[in-house]
């Protein structure tokens, strides 16, 4: 038999490639832009049509390209950025891998012209599926015209994984700010469909920010936006962060490390702890915050289509990430009219006789409930409608459950936990209330003090759980469908749990300009604010680092049950005590609450005996 192993065909090997880098149209657009930034351009000019399904152009005024550097460009691993691996470590252009042109020119129809300042004629180059169908000199303007059509003509798959055209443009848009945000000297105009929707002229970061999102804000935007500065050995953070009444449902929130946008949920939680008990538990600040640090610190190889990057000292970062917003937040409420035009430059008033000053007065209601007036608002009250609707649900089991930390000695737990730890010999089980927080009993073994709100969140947890696992699909049709209003980022974050949302029953059609029509729920979800809840999905989906997706019917019945659950210092009878602590050991796991707080504890009868002899 002969070998069988050979070497792919360029255009072959090109195109499994691009499959990388080339994700849909919105990450050609972001290539071409970061090399017109990479090649000096002060002027940029984008043009799509189709959401770049037909059409990408990028025009730049750079520096261009000699006629052997524009062949060579798309070669793939060709770069003009870095030479060797140490240069990695004090990168300072946006491009480095060499594999966007190539990639690009595998999976569509791509022209290029570009002209240096020292020559005469410029160099016209068509590349279709990585095959050079001609080089030719050419008139032209200084500066690089890239043209991508018809992306993906090769590619059937691919075409068919793009999403709806509004989609597309919002990833087309996201990444535009995303490198408009950080590069305010550069003027940018962005044609859709040849209206031209932005006309960036070069101005200052809070300018640039205004004249993006100002359009579409209640207030102008520089009545709401708070410098923040802050520089030490580690790091250099500065930007601007949203008083906290201007905190959003659907807020703009973007980082940035020496140019380059970047995601990040773990400094995202930091900056929400700065805001804490500021802003109402839904709400979720704007923020536009840039990090300059020594690129030894940061991993800069990454991969092309992930925005993650990792810093060493990230904890220590994190720390100076929150002092400073919240001197911010300080200065702010002790001052409430500092002109922000002055730029950060801060006049604290004369320190007054009085001497003391009033520290910062967060303005924020504890009574606010997120979900409005609902039935699950006033679920304790209806506290025996609660099991008529739990007993309904026939599919709680008792499950064989195995963990390694043992409550009640031994190891293994029994098909019913109940019976195996409560005395059974007792003709009946008395139960007490203490604090109106916790309910005691006696058991086999001791004493043992459940903490009844958490019982009453697992409890509900499963039951949502459970409902959305049977009723797979069943949706519930809304008379009056809701409309979900996001901004750009927020609608990035809505389509990554947009599926499972779907599966557990939610009907959703995706309207214009990032508005999303909910017009079906889960069966289960009759009495929730759906527009709240959501909201409050995509706040959580942005600060887990996972695949959101995979958690979301965990995380919804965790949000609904948290919504509904027992709050502290409710009083209850004894069938309620007996009912709630027959609920939970019918529940899967009742030992741990689904954030994993302890639900229990028991004291037992040695201690108590220990305690009396001394
Ligand atoms: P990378 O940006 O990672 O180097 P690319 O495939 O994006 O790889 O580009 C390859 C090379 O082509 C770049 O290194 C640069 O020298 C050149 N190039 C690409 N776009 C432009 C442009 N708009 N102006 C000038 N040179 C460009
Ligand atoms: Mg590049």
């Amino acid at each position: 038999m002969s070998d069988i192993i050979h070497l792919l065909p360029d255009s072959v090997a090109n195109q499994i490639a691009a499959g990388e880098v080339i994700q849909r149209p919105s990450s050609a657009l972001k290539e071409l832009i970061e090399n017109s930034i990479d090649a000096g351009a002060d002027t940029i000019s984008i043009q799509i049509k189709h959401a770049g399904r037909t059409l990408i152009q990028v025009v730049d005024n750079g520096k261009g390209m000699s006629e052997t550097d524009a062949r060579m460009a798309f070669e793939r691993h060709a770069t003009s950025k870095i030479s060797e691996i140490n240069d990695l470590y004090s990168l300072h252009s946006l491009g480095f891998r060499g594999e966007a042109l190539a990639s690009i020119a595998a999976v569509a129809q791509v022209e290029l012209k570009t002209r240096r300042t020292e020559d005469e004629l410029g160099t016209l180059i068509r590349i279709a599926g990585s095959r050079v169908l001609e080089q030719e000199p050419v008139q032209c303007d200084v500066g690089t015209t890239v043209t991508v059509k018809n992306l993906f003509f090769n590619v059937p798959a691919r075409r068919r994984f793009l999403k709806s055209d509004n989609v597309e443009k919002n990833h087309l848009l996201y990444e535009f700010y995303n490198i408009a945000l950080v590069h305010p000297q550069v003027s940018f105009l962005f044609y859709d469909e040849e209206e031209l929707i932005y006309n960036l002229s070069p101005s200052n970061i809070k300018l640039r920010i205004e004249n993006i999102f100002g359009k579409n804000l209640r207030k102008r935007w520089e009545q709401q936006l708070l410098p923040i500065e802050s520089t030490t050995n580690l790091v250099k953070i500065y930007g601007y962060v949203g008083k906290p009444e201007y905190a959003q449902k659907s807020a703009n929130q973007y980082f940035f490390v020496n140019g380059r946008y970047m995601r990040h949920p773990y400094f995202h939680k930091a900056v929400l702890t700065a805001y804490e008990q500021m802003i109402h538990e839904n709400e979720s600040p704007n923020y536009f915050i840039y990090f300059e640090i020594d690129p030894k610190n940061i991993d800069v190889n990454i991969h092309p289509s992930k925005t993650e990057i990792k810093f060493e000292n990230e904890q220590a970062i994190w720390s100076i990430l929150l002092a400073t917003i919240k001197e911010a937040l300080g200065k702010f409420n002790i001052v409430p009219s500092i002109d922000f035009n002055s730029e950060g430059d801060v006049k604290l008033p004369p320190k007054s006789s009085m001497g003391n000053v009033v520290p910062p007065q967060p303005s924020f209601n504890p009574y606010f409930n997120p979900f409005g007036d609902t039935t699950y608002q006033r679920a304790p009250l209806n506290w025996e409608e609660l099991y008529k609707r739990f007993e309904k649900s026939n599919g709680m089991t008792i499950e064989k459950q195995s963990t390694d930390e043992t409550l009640f000695g031994s190891k293994e737990y029994s098909s019913d936990e109940k019976e195996k730890i409560f005395d059974n010999n007792l003709l009946a089980t008395s139960y007490f209330q203490l604090k109106n927080r916790y309910v005691l009993t006696g058991i086999k073994s001791g004493l043992l003090i459940i903490d009844q709100h958490r019982a009453h969140l697992r409890i509900l947890f499963e039951t949502f759980l459970n409902q959305m696992e049977l009723q797979k699909g069943f949706s519930q049709q809304l008379l009056f469908p809701e409309s979900l209003k996001l901004t750009v980022n927020d609608a990035l974050f809505f389509e990554t749990i947009i599926e499972p949302l779907k599966k557990a029953g939610f009907i959703i059609e995706n309207k214009e300009n990032y508005t999303y029509e909910i017009k079906g729920i889960p069966a289960s979800l009759e009495s929730v604010n759906i527009i709240e809840l959501l909201r409050d999905l995509i706040e959580k989906s942005k600060t887990t680092e996972e695949d959101p997706s995979l958690h979301i019917k965990e995380t919804i019945a965790l949000t609904l049950s948290k919504a509904a659950s027992l709050k502290v210092g409710q009083a209850l009878t004894a069938e309620e005590m007996s009912a709630l602590i027959d609920q939970l050991f019918a529940c899967k796991d009742p030992y741990y609450t689904p954030d994993g707080k302890k639900i229990m504890i028991v004291i037992s009868e040695e201690e108590i005996e220990k305690r009396f002899q001394k």
